[in-house]
């Protein structure tokens, strides 16, 4: 895609801090750095998101994902990692060439908020939406 910015990152038209390449994968630093050694994993081939991914591409980047949340974690001395995807505007993409965040944590206060609300479980309602998104093999 001549006009995504990320195939130009993977072609070398621009520059990027990379911390891992290879045939299929590409990671380096998100500009924006949310917490320290913040790092965007992309598959080289051009996809708008997560949900159009292929399965071969799906492989090579998950079978990847531990090893640089590994490095980012021993290197920064993070105490835990955050995965994150956006996929499609609702979710808050704003480039639209697939990449996973991997958010390095810090216990002491490192201003990142990722908050899940606690709520009753209203087990009819997960046994209706259980039936509902049942995936045959
Ligand atoms: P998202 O909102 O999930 O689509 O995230 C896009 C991310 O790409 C943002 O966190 C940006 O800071 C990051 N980004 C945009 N342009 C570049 C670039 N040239 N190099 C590194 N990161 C970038
Ligand atoms: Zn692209």
């Amino acid at each position: 895609m001549s006009d995504c910015i990320f195939c130009k990152i993977v072609a070398g038209e621009i520059p990027a801090a990379k911390v891992y390449e290879d045939q299929e994968v590409l990671a380096f630093l998100d500009i924006t750095q949310v917490t320290p050694g913040h790092t965007l994993v992309i598959p080289k081939k051009h996809f708008r998101n997560l949900l159009d991914l292929d399965g071969q591409t799906s492989t090579a980047i998950f079978s990847k994902i531990p090893l640089i949340a590994n490095q980012l974690k021993d290197k920064l001395g993070a105490n835990g990692i955050n995965l994150l995807n956006n996929s499609e505007e609702a979710a808050g993409q704003t480039v639209f060439h697939t990449h996973f965040h991997l958010l390095p944590r810090f216990d002491d206060q490192d201003g990142l908020a990722i908050t899940f609300a606690t709520n009753q479980p209203d087990f009819d309602e997960l046994g209706r939406l259980s039936q509902l998104l049942q995936i045959g093999e």
